[in-house]
């Protein structure tokens, strides 16, 4: 068998021909680290969640039954991914009788281990009697989950109706082992299915193909019919209502949004899954469903398959919306039907999924306006690439997991964004643009379902264009493994007639103040956002600035900026911070009042805070904190008292600054802002 042909892969990404030899030994050894399971000796079949959701308890409790093959005689212990979150109540496995006799119910012994500060090893003991190869085992767990990362309750006054409350998880990167035992790793996938029992008047959604609901029993059914990895595994439930927005597409959202959220969606998402199932072959999920969430949600958006998640704050910042869904929905295509292996290649699905939006954009918006957006994201990888200094390991591609490090500390704007360089520079060296289109579809309709590494990719990449083997000078070590900035960019100049007017701007405003005549030939109002975010990042960039062009700056544009959407006016407030402009203080104040998600929040306190205003950030955080979920009201009081002690004339804070520190997400890692997932403004 050539390494073109479908691989038997090994049971690390996927398990081989039962019974039969590995085909690749090797890669058996290879671990995860942010693992504790025994997921090798191991293939998961399928699980089922019967679960009840109880919202004053703020618990889901039942049972989750394991169907699990066993790849290895003799194997003794099964070992799960867990969290010190999940009370276990009982674990028990069912033998099948022998002929004409029933199946017997067996109950296991356990004990669940510290592992790392973000889960724990469910260490479940198995009878030599009931471990035979090739024969499945069905492993009950009992359990209830309590406050763990992956499970987020919001009381009604932090949704957006405020007359109900709703649940949903964020299973990205290694939250899911606090909502269900797991082989928490993304080199297994498996079919899924679940029972949930609610309240009356809550409707369940969770990632799945196909749904129902009961009206006797109370209870949602999902199931899952193609193999997903934990971490894609999610539930939202609440005051969610649907509407149809194409033939497969329905938006979910609380009622008080629902309109504005199918008026800017309606027509559009079939019309891009179209354009992505003819760059990329067949949409394989059925459904592409879109839920709105309240602006507690932590990530701007999440591709949980056939139900995108998605806060409600980017609703207003209709191209940023645009982007996200793209992205999300590139995703069904890369990382979701073929994911990577391990932690450490997150670009594998980050770097192709953004490299496929901006194929979706192109094909559906032209290439002026990618070109403009791509220009808009590689400013922002410069940015961080200063910051940093060229040979920071946070710039590699493929980086090395340690032990106890959570992965998703891992992700930052080179997953995404030098990434995406690399896909283009493959798509570069064969030379057109098409043929790479080809090449992704061969990529997609090998690995389906199957979780994969670099070496893949690579390997049927120079399979598919044979000719470049023999070409010198190929840098893929170079491009994985080295720091710094991408090796290649992509030629962005057919954006220059949405570029260029943003580049002649920012030369006026350069060191002096220039002549009203040549500004007013500008007009901002008839710009696209994202003009208008790169031309303020650009700004943000020069700061702090001359305060005669700071005063006529403020003249000229805060009114206007003032009335545009939040992506805007978080940059605009930035640059009013960063340059202590006083005058402009109270809009800060009011967008802090009325902006309670992350996204829109910990960019301005971390600037408040490094400057001058810290007791102003005080002050508003004092104000505003009663209407911010727990984990963004500890963040914030880590960035205003992380390096000083409270300034005394600052009302305490609801919370003790000792609380413990809420579960690591994505955007929680760059506490310093210098790697802040604000910029990439995609989903995890
Ligand atoms: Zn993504």
């Amino acid at each position: 068998m050539s390494d073109l042909q479908r691989p038997a892969l090994c049971c690390c990404r996927k398990a081989p021909v039962e019974g039969g030899p590995s085909p690749c030994p090797e890669r058996c050894q290879r671990v995860d680290v942010a693992s504790a399971s025994n997921f090798h000796s191991f293939r998961l079949r399928h699980f089922h969640l019967d679960l009840r959701l109880d919202f004053a308890a703020k618990e889901m409790s039942g049972r989750q039954v394991l169907e699990l093959v066993p790849l290895q005689a003799g194997v003794q212990t099964l070992v799960l991914d867990a969290h010190p979150s999940l009370l276990v109540h009982s674990i028990d496995c069912t033998v099948p009788g022998a002929a004409g006799s029933p199946d017997r119910c067996l109950s296991l012994t356990y004990r669940l281990d510290p592992f790392t500060d973000y889960g724990s090893s469910l260490i479940i003991s198995l009878p030599a009697a009931v471990v035979r190869p090739r024969r499945t085992l069905q492993i009950t767990v009992r359990y209830t989950t309590t406050d763990g990362p992956a499970i987020w309750w919001l009381d009604a006054g932090l949704t957006s109706g405020q007359t109900s409350p709703l649940v949903f998880t964020q299973g990205h990167s290694v939250c899911n082992r606090s909502f269900f035992p797991c082989f928490d790793t993304p080199a297994v996938k498996s079919t899924y299915s679940a029972t949930v029992h609610v309240p009356e008047g809550v409707t369940v959604l969770m990632s799945s193909s196909h749904s129902a609901y009961s009206e006797q029993d109370r209870a949602f059914q999902f199931s899952m019919e193609f193999p997903v990895p934990a971490y894609l595994v999610a539930l939202v439930a609440g005051d969610l209502q649907p509407a149809d927005i194409g033939p497969r597409s329905r938006v979910w959202a609380e009622p008080c949004i629902l309109t504005s959220a199918v008026s800017k969606l309606g027509g559009s998402v079939e019309r891009w899954l179209a354009v992505a199932e003819g760059l990329f072959g067949p949409y394989v999920w059925g459904r592409y469903d879109i839920v709105f969430l309240p602006p507690s949600f932590p990530v701007v958006a999440m591709e949980n398959p056939c139900l995108t998640f998605i806060i409600s704050s980017i609703l207003e910042s209709h191209e940023f919306l645009l982007i996200d869904v793209i992205h999300e929905i590139a995703h069904g295509w890369f990382g979701n039907a073929v994911t990577n292996a391990t932690w450490e290649e997150m670009w594998l699905s980050e770097g192709l999924a953004t490299y496929a939006q901006r194929r979706i954009t192109t094909e559906a918006y032209g290439e002026a306006f990618t070109c403009l957006e791509t220009m808009f994201r590689l400013d922002a990888l410069h940015r961080q690439m200063r910051l940093l200094g060229d040979t920071n390991p946070m710039s590699k591609l493929q980086v090395k997991c340690e032990p106890g490090v959570n992965p998703s500390s891992l992700m930052n704007l080179f997953t995404y964004e030098k990434g995406f360089c690399f896909v283009s520079y493959l798509s570069h060296l064969c030379g057109d643009i098409q043929s790479f289109d080809s090449f992704l579809r061969s990529y997609i309709q090998q690995f389906q379902f199957c979780s994969v590494v670099a070496e893949d990719l690579l390997n049927l990449f120079l399979g598919f264009f044979p000719q470049l083997k023999e070409r010198e000078g190929l840098d893929f070590d170079r491009w994985l493994n080295e720091c710094g900035p991408p090796l290649y960019e992509p030629d962005l100049s057919a954006g220059a007639i949405l570029t260029e007017p943003v580049q002649c701007l920012c030369e006026l405003w350069g060191e002096e103040v220039p002549e009203p005549q040549a500004i007013a030939s500008f007009d901002l109002s008839s710009w696209s956002t994202f003009q208008t975010v790169l031309f303020l990042d650009r700004l943000l960039d020069r700061s702090p600035l001359p305060q005669e062009v700071m005063t006529r700056l403020s003249c000229c544009y805060s009114a206007l900026l003032d009335g545009m959407n939040a992506e805007v006016q978080i940059r605009w407030l930035q640059i009013v911070v960063r340059n202590r402009f006083y005058p402009d203080l109270p809009r800060v104040r009011s967008f802090l009042h009325k902006h309670t998600s992350r996204m829109y929040t910990v960019p301005l306190y971390e600037d408040l805070c490094a400057g001058v205003m810290k007791c102003f950030a005080a002050e508003v955080f004092s104000q505003t904190q009663a209407r911010m979920h727990p984990n963004l009201r500890r963040t914030l009081q880590q960035i205003l008292f992380q390096s000083s002690t409270p300034p005394s004339e600052t009302p305490l804070p609801l919370l003790p600054v000792t609380s413990p520190a809420p579960a690591p997400t994505p955007t929680d890692m760059p506490s310093t802002g210098c790697i802040s997932l604000r910029n990439v403004n995609v989903s995890a």
